[in-house]
């Protein structure tokens, strides 16, 4: 399918049109305190605010949410019987997804499906089109160039938009998914004009400027990296409240608990966990196998740069930034991302 052109009123009639057929849409909205946005429903195009802010948390919580239910269970005089839950979704499109939300979902799609395969997850997946909205290249601590995205990376997306000044964009289809939604409507073919490829390019200048690419090898440096002291150095600010992995697009870790409800049965539930928690890696014996924080800030990084990479062959970050911004420590992954580089140009493993 060729890319096409959508003015503002033909993006407002898809959402008018999407919702009268059941599909529910959900874009950035602005917050009641008016700081920032989050991706909500929205039944008309005016309620979103489609250039504005990186909303606070990601698409995540749209396919992993904070808590869920994975079964119910009811006791019965010598047996358990257990009951499943659905695993087919109401359609839905997300509308002016950041590309690095986007993308977030694609490198979250391999674990999901590796060993044991996550049926809400893909149940969700099936059910979602994902529209983003190229970003102009959003702050000074945006970093997906530096992992190999760009603010019009169509990773994870089934279709790109690229504005074209205030009240017009370009749509490229990504996927089957994405030609059959432009297919709802009557647009007119376009070639990408002069203006969207100089978006394009301006974007991915400015946000290059933050942070240099992962060098190659990069993961196998951090692996031999294990005791750098820039952990050290930096670990001891972390307070360990798991705010930057309960903003982050790829922090995929979960709890799972039992809860009553009543005298004859319950709930197992899943709860989002955070491994910068100190009590993440408890056993039951008490000790910790991760008993400083410095440990724990550590296997962060690890993870997303060196064990991840090392299994599924993607960086488990896109450089939004948003762990930069909601950590009240002031730590910044990018910065230690870039110290981290350094002492690898400079050849040194501690
Ligand atoms: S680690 Fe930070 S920059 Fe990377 S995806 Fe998560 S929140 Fe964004
Ligand atoms: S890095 Fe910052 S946001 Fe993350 S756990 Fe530590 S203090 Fe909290």
């Amino acid at each position: 399918m060729n890319s096409k052109s959508l003015s503002l009123a033909e993006l407002a009639a898809l959402v008018r049109d999407l919702n009268a057929s059941g599909t529910s849409v959900v874009a950035p909205v602005p917050t009641r305190s008016l700081c920032g946005a989050d991706y909500r429903p929205i039944t008309e195009l005016n309620q979103a605010t489609l250039n504005g802010a990186l909303p606070r948390r990601s698409l995540k919580e749209l396919f992993l949410p904070a808590s869920e239910v994975l079964l119910r269970y009811r006791l019965k005089k010598n047996d358990v019987e257990l009951l499943p839950v659905p695993t087919t979704f109401t359609p839905q499109v997300i509308l002016g997804a950041r590309p690095c939300d986007a993308a977030g979902v694609a490198v979250l799609d391999r674990v999901m499906g590796w060993d044991y395969r996550d049926e809400l997850w893909f149940g969700r997946r099936a059910a979602t089109t994902i529209v983003s909205l190229a970003c102009p290249g959003f702050d000074g601590v945006c970093f997906c160039h530096a992992v190999g995205l760009n603010p019009d990376a169509s990773l994870g997306s089934d279709v790109l938009l690229v504005p074209r000044g205030a009240d017009a964009y370009w749509a490229m289809p990504v996927t089957d998914k994405g030609e059959a939604l432009l297919a709802r409507g009557t647009f007119a073919d376009l070639v990408e004009p002069a203006e969207v490829t100089a978006f394009r390019k301006a974007a991915e200048e400015k946000v290059a400027k933050n942070l240099a690419s992962l060098p190659s090898g990069f993961h196998t440096f951090m692996a031999q990296s294990f005791d750098h002291p820039e952990f050290k150095a930096i670990a001891s600010r972390c307070h360990g409240c798991g705010a930057c992995a309960a903003v982050c697009p790829t922090c995929h870790c979960f709890d799972i608990v039992d809860e009553p409800e009543g005298m004859e049965g319950g709930a197992r539930r899943r709860n989002w966990d955070f491994c910068a928690t100190c009590k993440f890696t408890v056993h039951a014996s008490g000790h910790n196998p991760r008993a400083t924080q410095n440990e724990r800030f550590r296997q962060r990084v690890m993870h997303k740069f060196s064990i991840y990479p090392q299994r599924f062959d993607a960086v488990l970050c896109t450089g939004c930034g948003r762990c930069v911004r909601a950590c009240p420590a002031g730590m910044d992954l990018p910065e230690v991302l870039g110290h981290l580089y350094a002492a690898q140009a400079a050849g040194g493993v501690s």
